[in-house]
């Protein structure tokens, strides 16, 4: 039996089911494919949002990968922790969510290297420089949010601090319910099966 899974649209494609497929049905599918995959570690192709990497992490899976946080710079985007994507830099005709105040003034704190280097003044520029702050911003953002999950998780804190931390992005009722099954349910399983992202976003 080969002791890596890797796995491609599955997952991100059960998470971007439409509307009409309940949550539970998601989730249902979900764990019933990772209980199918138990005793394998299983790598999850396209998944790289700040929400779904608590989905990941809550289901087990061991790494996740994605160019999410470099396709979302090249399109003047940033992530932030806890939520969604955000429009820093118009570049063409991408829309999307404006910073909020209170958002814009922790980007401000940002401790990322490309925004204590360069600020969020770096964030909006064009080309290449631009790019390389956003990607670098993105990238940062999800390895301290990976960072975070797993030290909650390992505290057994996971279940209180995701309510503060994580915003009301379109995957928080299936968070709720995956914390509601999985922590109760795979409780002993999920220490030993942590996301380790720290190599992984590389794709
Ligand atoms: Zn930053």
């Amino acid at each position: 039996m080969k002791p890596w899974i890797a796995l491609g649209g599955i997952v991100p494609n059960l998470l971007r089911a439409p509307q009409a497929i309940s949550h539970s049905r998601i989730l249902e599918n979900l764990l019933h494919f990772c209980q199918e995959f138990k005793n394998q570690k299983l790598h999850v192709f396209g998944i790289g949002g700040t929400a779904t990497l608590h989905i990941a992490a809550l289901l087990g899976i061991h790494s996740v990968d994605s160019s999410g946080w470099r396709n979302r710079a090249a399109r003047g985007l940033i992530q932030l922790p806890g939520t969604g994507e955000r429009v820093i830099a118009d570049l063409g005709n991408w829309r999307g969510r404006r910073l909020s105040e209170d958002e814009f003034n922790q980007l401000k704190n940002c401790p990322c290297p490309a925004c204590r280097q360069h600020g969020v003044e770096g964030l909006k520029a064009s080309g290449v420089v631009g790019f390389s702050n956003r990607a670098t911003h993105n990238l940062w953002v999800l390895l301290e949010e990976a960072r975070l999950i797993e030290e909650h998780l390992l505290a057994r804190t996971y279940k209180d601090w995701y309510k503060e931390h994580l915003d009301n992005t379109m995957y928080r009722p299936l968070i709720d319910r995956l914390v509601e099954t999985s922590l109760s349910q795979y409780a002993g399983a999920i220490d030993s099966r942590l996301i380790s992202l720290s190599n992984c976003l590389e794709s």
